[in-house]
């Protein structure tokens, strides 16, 4: 087991704050825009920490086009690095200390501490490109035992699917500190939902992968199609129209929820491995709940309560580890808009818990997600 310190909080931001940023008062030295920390000095927005970040360790040469007094604010940061960088000396953000958090992970500085806590062994690996590993490995096992030819997907998929999920869901919150310390209880119930992530996310990947216009793939190759009797064979029982129009219904949300996300931002595996990160760590489990549970009656116990009220801080340590390497990775592959991309993806962390609800409404209303027809270990996270 790792042994964990505490983080030091951030500027003045408040642990209890359920905001996705901390939420400070003051703005970006450099920039003006919402302050994220104050780990390099002055207060600083993401954009501004990670583009300084990434000018030291690449020992970056910029030239000014336009006599090296360009104004640096949100709208015009991105216009001139040269300036840029000079107005990120100004503001006090120190070389050294980007080569101190290159040593110790992302926490701030301490200036009165001379031995810094270690927040993960392996120094030179960046966290999300660890789960990148386990995720191409649980991917090639889809592939593996995916079918041969694509068909409708049967209950017995839908019941294997979401083992599956459950499964791989598992393996991913196990390199998460927190969650292995939870009782076998508080990990079922978050498995109960974070599983269901798992099924959505994956599905929608494979779906965009394959290109698959109209279907909704499942990730062993088989499909759900929003017209219920598209594919079913000969042999079929007549089926009530509300299960006909609820599962038009529920593979046209996922469509316009997930897939449609994904394939226009062309979503790729890193940015995968973050959304999945960025689900368990973050704790806002849905403002949409309160709307939702009326319309649908979810029972009172769904959502959990924050299971991991206990390693309050740890977990805010890490949901800032994730969304600084998503945001560095975003950095270095769309320059000119790597901001935007990060937030068109937090929206789709907000889609897939919505999300995750539909499919448990589904549960209540379709055969093919009849939680009665799955077996007891699947049964047993509906019921948890
Ligand atoms: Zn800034
Ligand atoms: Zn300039």
């Amino acid at each position: 087991m790792l042994a964990i310190q505490r983080m030091e909080p951030e500027c003045s931001s408040s642990p209890s704050s359920t905001e996705w940023m901390p939420e400070l008062t003051e703005n970006c030295a450099v920039c003006g825009d919402r302050v994220n920390s104050c780990r390099l000095g002055p207060p600083a927005c993401l954009g501004c920490i990670v583009f300084f970040r990434r000018s030291i360790i690449h020992s970056s040469k910029y030239r000014c086009l336009r006599g090296e007094s360009c104004l640096i604010n949100y709208e015009f940061r991105s216009s001139c690095r040269y300036c840029r960088l000079q107005k990120c000396f100004q503001t006090g953000m120190k070389q050294s200390a980007v080569r101190r958090r290159d040593c110790i992970g992302p926490r701030r500085p301490s200036p009165c501490s001379s031995d810094p806590p270690v927040l993960y062994p392996e120094t030179d690996v960046q966290f999300i490109d660890r789960l990148i590993r386990i995720q191409t490995r649980q991917f090639e096992e889809h592939k593996k035992q995916s079918v041969v030819k694509s068909r409708r997907a049967t209950v017995s998929d839908v019941n294997r699917m979401f083992k599956w999920s459950i499964n791989n869901a598992l393996e991913w919150a196990s390199q998460f500190d927190p969650f292995q310390k939870l009782a076998n209880e508080a990990q079922k119930c978050v498995l109960s939902e974070y599983g269901f992530s798992f099924f959505l996310i994956d599905q929608g990947f494979r779906t965009k992968c394959e290109k698959a216009s109209g279907y909704w793939m499942l990730q062993n190759g088989t499909y759900l199609h929003s017209d219920y009797y598209y594919g079913q064979t000969d042999d079929v029982m007549e089926t009530d129209y509300n299960t006909v129009r609820s599962h038009f219904e529920f593979v046209k949300g996922l469509q316009i929820a997930i897939q449609k996300p994904f394939e226009s931002l062309d979503i790729d595996m890193f940015e995968m491995a973050a959304l999945k990160s960025l689900l368990l760590v973050s704790r806002e489990f849905s403002s949409y709940f309160f709307f939702t549970s009326t319309i649908f009656n979810f029972p009172a116990s769904f959502p959990k309560p924050n299971i991991f009220s206990d390693y309050q801080e740890r977990m805010e340590a890490l949901k800032e580890r994730c969304s600084y390497e998503l945001m560095e990775y975003l950095s270095s592959k769309y320059t000119d808009t790597f901001v935007e991309r990060f937030g068109a993806l937090i929206i789709i962390l907000g889609e897939i818990r919505t999300a995750v609800k539909l499919v448990y409404n589904q549960t209540k209303v379709s055969d093919l997600f009849d939680s009665k027809k799955f077996d007891p270990y699947v049964r047993s996270f509906f019921l948890s």
